[in-house]
């Protein structure tokens, strides 16, 4: 047994539906750009290029029906309703014929981020870290285990139950199989990873007293307020 120098931190995880276990999370990766509609919100020509990735510190995660406190050091925070994966199986180079044999479950996830930091950090040519990665911006509900389904059906997110983000799985640049393949390619992947897999058009400002809520059709839903 090895003794540690301070109390060892606590070991990030999320809930399972349905169980009473619990997943133990490692690293969250996420797509940056993956609806074609969003890359054009944000500036991007859709067609030109290929997936990339930021991360968050496990830390980070947020369950189902927190509150949030708005962040320091922002005046525009985002929502953005994606599809989170985790992964059971790891493995490098992983082909994309099996990719989707690495996950273990699936969750509605909100990639909270600081988007005027990130307008900043893109002008600046500098990282994103401090736009995406800072605390309590890893917003994810229970995982669903993983049936093999192909991933179609509705992706939305409501603000006080107004509709701001609304598409099918189906329409993502980079298909789960694909992101999965691209990544392992980059890093070394473990089980206990989630990939945020990108957001659809529509994300929009958060502001004091709202409640986010993330739907995935037949996966789940995650709930967020802001205080
Ligand atoms: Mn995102």
């Amino acid at each position: 047994m090895t003794d540690y120098a301070i109390p060892v931190p606590p070991q990030p995880s999320l809930p399972v539906a349905g169980s009473p276990l619990r997943f133990p999370v490692r690293r969250i990766f996420c797509v940056g750009r993956n609806y074609a509609e969003h890359a054009r919100e944000m500036g991007n020509d859709p067609d030109r290029e290929p997936p990339f990735f930021f991360t968050k510190p496990a830390d980070a995660l947020v369950e189902d029906g927190a509150t949030v406190a708005y962040p320091p050091a922002t005046a525009d925070l985002h929502y953005e309703a994606e599809l989170v994966v985790a992964l059971g199986k790891g493995g490098a180079d992983i082909p994309v014929a099996e990719a989707l044999g690495h996950i273990w479950g699936c969750a509605a996830g909100n990639d909270l981020t600081r988007r005027d930091l990130q307008a900043q950090a893109k002008a600046m040519k500098r990282p994103w870290d401090m736009a995406k990665g800072f605390d309590a911006s890893a917003v994810c509900g229970a995982l669903t285990p993983y049936d093999g389904r192909a991933f179609t059906g509705r992706i939305r997110c409501l603000v006080n139950g107004a509709e701001r983000q609304s598409a099918d799985l189906a329409d993502m640049i980079w298909p789960v199989a694909d992101v999965i393949a691209h990544l392992s390619g980059l890093v070394t992947l473990r089980p206990g990873d989630l990939i945020y897999t990108g957001t659809p058009a529509g994300v929009g400002a958060l502001v004091h007293g709202d409640t986010c809520v993330v739907e995935v059709e037949g996966i789940g839903s995650v709930s967020t307020t802001i205080a």
